[in-house]
């Protein structure tokens, strides 16, 4: 039988496989396994996904209106803002543009998946520097650094482990990368961050010619189903991946969604609040079981890695806790598989989900 052969770099990459929202009985349940806003979103964004809708036209390929409202308020020109069908989009054309077969894309252990697969897909090799007890560590990333690398990734929160490299370190590691080498730092949680706080992504990609910044509306901005992010950097970064990106790549919805979300400072503001106070609780419930060997990755994203290190196992708090409704996530496939991601909802469901855990805990006690 003759048919259609991948080509042999595909080979290696498993279809995504995503977070369960339904029970073993079947039952629904209640999703923080996906990093989305328990508030939901802007009414502004709402509204706007209300109106004017249109359904028969093409989007505007440029997603101008949105790209200009971005640069306002982000201070950056336009020209250099691409949007993307989510960040992840913008993820995969960045390792496309720049690297291919006999390159290396580089990235820290336990960050992001799509890493992984945006180098394979483009036939180039994932590299995996070492972490620091969960967190990126900069002269590891350096180090492994080989004059076949031609991109490097650097979640900003990180996800799974929701870590956080201060303004210096990500200036070192870009001060300690060759200038053809890009880098690109995910940004998807940085709304997290306090008002004022920044990893000076921003910065690096308006004053250097091999910074890209990614940013997305799925996480704080509670819209993605709507599927948008944008990138920034030098122009002729942004032209590789206007040039490969899809035409009508962002929906008409998601630009209006996501223009008409950027304005609700208010609406920003409430979220990362009751992020902050709910992750703590949460990270204090965490470690008052710390003799069962329950621990928190300090987080400063809208989630938290629990590890277990002691006789409580992570599939059995899994499994506890699906039985309780709440869908969470289990990452053996990354090197996690005494880990559980758990992205922070409302004040009820991380109580329920504490509880679970304490008595767990009382049981293996
Ligand atoms: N970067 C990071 C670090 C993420 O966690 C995610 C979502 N899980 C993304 C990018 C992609 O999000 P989206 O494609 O929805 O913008």
């Amino acid at each position: 039988m003759t048919r259609p052969r991948m080509k042999p770099w595909i080979e290696g990459i498993h279809a995504y496989v995503p977070g369960k929202s339904t029970g073993t009985d079947g039952r629904a349940l209640v999703k923080l396994s996906a990093n989305e806003n328990p508030l939901g979103c802007s009414d502004a964004a709402l509204a706007a996904l209300a109106t004017d809708h249109a359904p028969a036209a093409y989007p505007d390929p440029d997603a101008a209106a949105l790209r200009a409202a971005l640069g306002q308020q982000h201070a950056i020109d336009p020209a250099r803002i691409v949007c993307g069908t989510g960040s992840d989009e913008l993820l995969n054309l960045a390792a496309q543009g720049f690297a291919g077969p006999g390159d290396e894309v580089l990235f820290s252990r336990f960050s992001f998946a799509v890493y992984d697969i945006a180098a394979r897909r483009c036939g180039a090799t994932p590299v995996e520097a070492p972490d620091s007890d969960y967190a990126t560590d900069v002269d590891a990333l350096l180090a492994a650094v080989t004059e076949r690398t031609r991109v490097v990734f650097l979640a900003n929160p990180n996800n799974p482990t929701g870590t956080y490299l201060p303004r210096e370190e990500v200036a070192r590691l870009h001060a300690g990368l060759p200038g053809d080498v890009l880098l690109v730092v995910d940004q998807a949680y940085a709304e997290y961050l306090e008002p004022g706080e920044d990893d000076g992504g921003l910065d690096l990609a308006a004053r250097h010619d091999n910074v890209l910044v990614t940013r997305t509306f799925s996480k704080i901005y509670g819209l993605a189903g709507e599927r948008i992010g944008w990138a920034t950097g030098a122009p002729h970064l942004v032209d590789v991946l206007n040039r490969i990106r899809g035409p009508f790549n962002v929906t008409a919805s998601g630009q209006r969604a996501a223009h008409a979300a950027l304005a609700d400072h208010a609406f920003l503001a409430r979220s990362r609040e009751a992020n902050r106070i709910e992750r703590g609780r949460f990270a204090e419930a965490i470690e008052a079981l710390g003799n069962y060997g329950l621990r928190a990755v300090p987080s400063r994203a809208n989630f938290v890695l629990v590890l277990f290190e002691g006789a409580v196992s992570a599939e059995t708090a899994l499994a506890a806790i699906g039985e309780a409704g709440y869908a969470v996530r289990h990452l053996p496939g990354q090197g996690l598989p005494h880990g559980l991601r758990i992205t922070i909802g409302t004040a009820k469901q991380m109580d329920e989900i504490a509880a679970v855990l304490r008595a767990l805990c009382g049981e293996a006690g």
